[in-house]
């Protein structure tokens, strides 16, 4: 029996022994049905990770009894979604944008919860993602760190598509650099004790490099629909 034959229980007995329990495994649930996360949910994992608004919402409504989830939002973030997005997860990876935390910052100073947020970094240049890079965020962390609502927890990056793996390597070992850097200033509400990073096809190397949250999608539930 391979490995795409295993039922999504199967697949999480397996894959949660590699994963050390000071890192919090996130189960990337998008585009899979509620009952998928429910199966998963059964075989104890309790965080999910969802890259569209109304799709989480959607599997939120028939989750309802599943009270103890943390709901943790991946994806490009529509700035007219955000209310929506406050309200409804518990984590947002993707702060992508100074607008976006301009906006999290007033929708909140208005009564809306404020997440845990992650500032989405890129440490190479990827036209197909959102985010940061490190020359631009040091721009705007000043702004950030003044916008007082906002719960900064830490950094979040997804790494270019197909790297050998010497080069993820890198790239994950710089981003725990450069979150200890940022996480040894002083700012006066910016925090940077979480490192975001991991998905199926390399976080083992992103564990090893100190990451604190790993995204997996496809190890877990198995291919997409595209
Ligand atoms: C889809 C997605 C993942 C999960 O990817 P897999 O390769 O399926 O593990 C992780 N992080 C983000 C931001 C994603 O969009």
């Amino acid at each position: 029996m391979s490995f795409e034959d295993l039922s999504i229980a199967d697949r999480i007995a397996k894959i949660r022994p590699t994963v050390p329990d000071s890192v919090r495994l996130i189960a990337v649930s998008k585009l899979k049905p509620a009952s998928a996360i429910r199966q998963a949910y059964e075989a104890g994992i309790r965080d999910f990770g969802e890259s569209r608004i109304q799709e989480a919402i959607a599997k939120q409504e028939e989750l309802q009894d599943l009270e103890d989830i943390t709901w943790h939002f991946i994806g490009h973030l529509q700035t007219n979604k955000t209310k929506l997005a406050l309200e409804r997860m518990q984590w947002i990876h993707s702060l992508d944008r100074l607008k976006l935390a301009r906006e999290i910052q007033r929708l909140v100073a208005k009564g809306s919860p404020c997440p845990n947020l992650c500032l989405q970094v890129k440490f190479r240049p990827d036209a197909n993602k959102s985010g940061w890079d490190w020359s631009g965020l040091q721009q705007d962390l000043p702004e950030l760190d003044d916008l007082g609502g906002l719960k900064v927890r830490g950094l979040m990056t997804i790494l270019p598509f197909g790297l050998p793996s010497q080069e993820s390597q890198a790239i994950f070992q710089e981003a725990r650099q450069s979150c200890d850097r940022l996480q040894q200033q002083s700012w006066r509400h910016l925090q940077f004790s979480e490192l975001s990073m991991g998905m199926s096809e390399d976080y083992p190397l992103a564990v090893d490099a100190g990451s604190t949250m790993v995204r997996l999608g496809r190890i877990l539930f198995g291919d997409r629909p595209k």
